[in-house]
């Protein structure tokens, strides 16, 4: 009886240390802006992050882009999400402070975040640097759930300061643009994937269709490995653009004179397109086995289909293969191919500022955004 007390009084006291060590590892004050229902408009708002573990860094948060994921997310397209919501998954910063077993990263260097932060990382997709499609589930950058951090509804990169692990930040080279450096974390790494795992090589016919954020860093990979590209949208206003970006040919699908004699011609075709249209149109141009790479979701109630009579008719012989984002492993590597040949993002830059996110926000749903937002961070007050 008397053990029972004793051990009894060594639990309680052990649970109330504990309760005190938590209360002096004092969460991190962040702001930033979120929205608080699926309407898109955003308001300051003010959170936490989770205290810098021996593993994590601290990030200042320089820049944030705006990726076309964020209003579908915001807006609930993909299903039911939770408010309030920080978007941001394409996040470039400083590093201000480092855990005791960090290795990688010192205070001062330049940090990056992607879509995700955290994953098992013992997993066949782990081990294989495929993170991104964790058997457990990749902890999303937002809008997700960190189950190695309390299980915390995780904020994203429209704030002043993000804490992650150093295992998923990515090395910016001191000499990169800083300023276009974040979009490369999702847009840039989700075209760069795909055509590495096409297989694209010097003389290589590749259509791009879809010339946003994404595609317009596809055009970019895609010429700099030797690729004959030809950019496919639905306006004329891009034509221009896509010429000065190295494409040899450019197609305003809305235009039949444009997609005259296209049919078999492609070696490869990357779909960033985020709305409905007819997978089947660009299966057609492919020659023989011929891939088409997809990575364009749209929303789920305007979802295209490619029906099993189309692979085995018009689209027999072709490949289709999806793709999502990268592993980190390689994100560190299109990082590094970037910045060494220059291949950067057209972006506007807005100030951290709710009126003119919002104004983004309507310009991106409108496409009137070339090529990319990006919100300079630094001005939120
Ligand atoms: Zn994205
Ligand atoms: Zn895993």
């Amino acid at each position: 009886m008397k053990k029972n007390l004793i051990s009894t009084m060594i639990l309680i006291l052990t649970a109330v240390t504990a309760l005190f060590a938590q209360n002096n590892d004092e969460r991190i004050p962040a702001k930033g802006f979120a929205v608080y229902e699926e309407n898109g408009h955003f308001k300051p708002y003010e959170f936490t992050r989770h205290v810098v573990g021996d593993h994590d860094i601290q990030i200042e948060i320089l820049y944030a882009g705006i990726c076309h994921s964020d209003l579908h997310h915001v807006f609930a397209d993909w299903g039911e999400e939770k408010y309030p919501m920080v978007p941001g998954h394409e996040i470039a910063g400083r590093v201000v402070a480092i855990g005791k077993d960090v290795t990688r990263f010192k205070v001062g260097d330049y940090a990056g975040i992607g879509c995700m932060i955290g994953s098992c990382r013992h997993c066949d997709a782990c081990k294989h640097d495929l993170e991104q499609y964790c058997e457990e589930g990749a902890i999303m950058t937002y809008h997700g759930i960190d189950r190695y951090n309390g299980n915390e509804y995780t904020q994203g990169g429209y704030s002043n300061t993000y804490v992650v692990t150093e295992d998923f930040a990515i090395k910016i080279p001191q000499n990169a643009d800083m300023s276009k450096v974040a979009p490369l974390l999702c847009a840039g790494i989700t075209s760069y994937s795909s055509i590495m795992q096409a297989g694209i090589k010097k003389g290589d016919k590749v259509g791009i269709a879809g010339f946003g954020g994404l595609g317009h860093m596809g055009v970019q990979y895609a010429v700099s490995l030797g690729a004959e590209v030809t950019v496919f949208d639905i306006t004329e206003d891009k034509r221009g653009d896509a010429l000065r970006m190295g494409a040899v040919r450019y197609v305003n699908v809305n235009n039949p004179e444009d997609l005259k004699g296209l049919d078999k011609t492609f070696d490869f075709i990357l779909s960033t397109i985020p709305a409905k249209y007819e997978p089947i149109m660009y299966l057609k141009m492919l020659k023989f086995d011929g891939q088409l790479g997809i990575v364009g979701l749209p929303a789920f109630r305007n979802m295209p289909a490619i029906t099993v009579a189309d692979f085995v008719l018009p689209g027999a012989r072709r490949k289709v293969f999806g793709s999502q984002i990268g592993g980190i492993k390689e994100t560190q590597e299109m990082l590094d191919y970037s910045v060494k040949n220059s291949i950067y993002p057209e972006v506007e830059i807005i100030k951290a500022d709710g009126k003119q996110i919002d104004e983004a926000y309507q310009n991106v749903l409108n496409g009137k955004v070339k090529f990319r937002y990006v919100i300079d961070m630094k001005t939120l007050k």
